[in-house]
């Protein structure tokens, strides 16, 4: 598979050079075009100098041309390319170049010829052009110029069009290697990052499948590219590698917490055992249902979990039925109320009738999350449950005068196993799991959970459905 980088390199490197051969050429032919023109008319004014200087070697005293002049010309011109004929009014010639110097006449020719095939592929012919010359509006004789047409470029000529072809080439071959550096350096600024991410991307999953997370969760790439794109895929990865490490963190903590709460009971169960067994206590009813509650309270947890493994993988089924949300509510308030009055907690409800079409069993679940955390952490105080209708929906208020929640932890309290450290002090028994299962039943049912608290002065807890 080709590497971003040598396909932005070959793209933009193609691109480039694409372009600048096809604005050389441009360029090429435009100057051609213009120097074509100039030279055309040099040609032209060639041809009217020579005429001129033909015409004024005419003496009219004696009726004939300065014979040594018109050589002297003529060769001259002859160097240049232009062979010339002179010829009296009667059409007798006067003077000939090609006889003065037939040598010199073909060399030049040939060299012209020559040039003008080989160098610039120009086919064409040597051609005459006859003009007449005249005195005073009589014609005197003419003088025939014979060139190679439809024009030619002379040695000079040839130089610069020449130097000009091979300064635009290689201002091209300077411009496509430009181009091609540019083209590495710019797609190895857009590929580095990327690699980059890759790499720190195999490496974060490399440490977990290989179980060395330490060495690789900290690992962080650069996210101060100028280039927004780069910038937001370094910083996705980096938020990625932080969520993972913070699941990870909560993951041991999850560990540390489950063992625990197994080993409390645990212990507890197993010391009661052993004495009974060892005869130091009776099996009596006290112990018996001592030993039952930690039963309970295992239970209770492994049932938590079970709970939170099926909402955690979506394995929710809502079996929603309608019933009315108040009675629902008055009956487990009803079954916290011994509970409530053991603390010496008043628990009241304002209730009102609130038909709903929802899971049943999984709000009961949700208030009875609510309700126990709302009397487990309230000393002393009131506890109060009511229903407010809302634009669409039922506002169930659970209210308490307890403990409340430092601000620093309330963003947290829904997580997974987040408990705010003075509940732990407390050894409250919770694996804070309720508030993650209550929040997750509400959400599945399109509703939502929400917080306000003081810490030492109470909490309010409100179930949008
Ligand atoms: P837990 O089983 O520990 O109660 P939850 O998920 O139900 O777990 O609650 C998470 C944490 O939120 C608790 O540990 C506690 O610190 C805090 N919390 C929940 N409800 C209340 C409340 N009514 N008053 C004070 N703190 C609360």
């Amino acid at each position: 598979m080709i590497s971003l980088q040598n396909r932005l390199t070959l793209t933009y490197s193609l691109f480039i050079s694409i372009a600048l051969l096809v604005l050389t050429m441009i360029v090429n032919q435009f100057t051609a075009l213009i120097f074509t023109g100039l030279i055309k008319e040099n040609i032209a004014e060639k041809n009217r100098e020579i005429v001129r200087i033909m015409d004024e070697q005419y003496d009219p005293n004696s009726n004939g041309f300065d014979e040594i002049t018109v050589e002297a010309m003529g060769m001259y011109f002859a160097h240049e390319g232009y062979i010339l004929s002179l010829e009296d009014e009667k059409g007798q010639l006067i003077w000939d170049a090609r006889s003065c110097d037939m040598q010199q006449c073909a060399k030049v020719l040939n060299d012209i010829t020559e040039r003008m095939e080989t160098t610039f592929s120009l086919n064409g012919a040597l051609q005459n052009q006859h003009y007449p010359l005249t005195y005073n509006g009589r014609t005197i004789g003419t003088v025939t110029i014979e060139t190679y047409g439809p024009f030619f470029y002379s040695e000079t000529e040839t130089q610069f069009l020449t130097s000009i072809n091979r300064l635009l080439l290689v201002a091209s071959v300077v411009f496509i290697l430009l181009s091609i550096v540019v083209s590495v350096l710019l797609s190895r600024t857009i590929a580095r990052p990327i690699l980059k991410a890759g790499e720190a991307a195999r490496q974060i999953a490399l440490g977990y499948t290989s179980g060395s997370t330490h060495h690789t969760l900290g690992i962080r790439i650069p996210d101060t590219y100028k280039m927004r794109e780069l910038a937001e895929l370094s910083h996705s990865i980096n938020e990625l590698a932080e969520e993972l490490e913070e699941g990870e963190r909560r993951q041991k903590r999850l560990t540390a917490d489950i063992a625990h709460e197994l080993r409390t009971p645990l212990t507890c169960l197993q010391g009661t055992i052993e004495a009974m067994i060892d005869g130091v206590w009776k099996p009596d009813t006290e112990r018996l249902v001592s030993c039952h509650e930690e039963v309970i309270r295992l239970t209770k947890l492994v049932e938590d979990l079970n709970t939170l493994t099926h909402l955690e993988w979506n394995d929710i089924d809502l079996n929603k039925t309608d019933f009315d949300l108040s009675k629902l509510l008055h009956l487990t308030v009803e079954q916290f109320m011994p509970l409530a009055q053991e603390k010496g907690i008043a628990l009241t409800v304002k209730l009102r009738e609130s038909p709903i079409i929802a899971d049943y069993d999984r709000l009961k679940q949700v208030f009875i999350n609510l309700l126990s955390n709302a009397i487990k952490y309230t000393d002393c105080g009131s506890v109060m449950v009511s229903i407010e209708k809302g634009e669409k929906n039922w506002a169930i208020r659970i209210a308490d005068t307890g403990m409340g929640i430092p601000e620093s932890d309330i963003p947290h309290v829904f997580e997974r196993f987040y408990r705010s450290d003075k509940s732990r002090n407390h050894n409250t028994g919770g694996a804070g799991i309720g508030l993650t299962i209550a929040a997750t039943i509400v959400g599945a049912h399109g509703g939502s959970i929400s917080v306000e608290s003081e810490n030492g002065k109470g909490s309010v807890f409100t179930v949008q459905i």
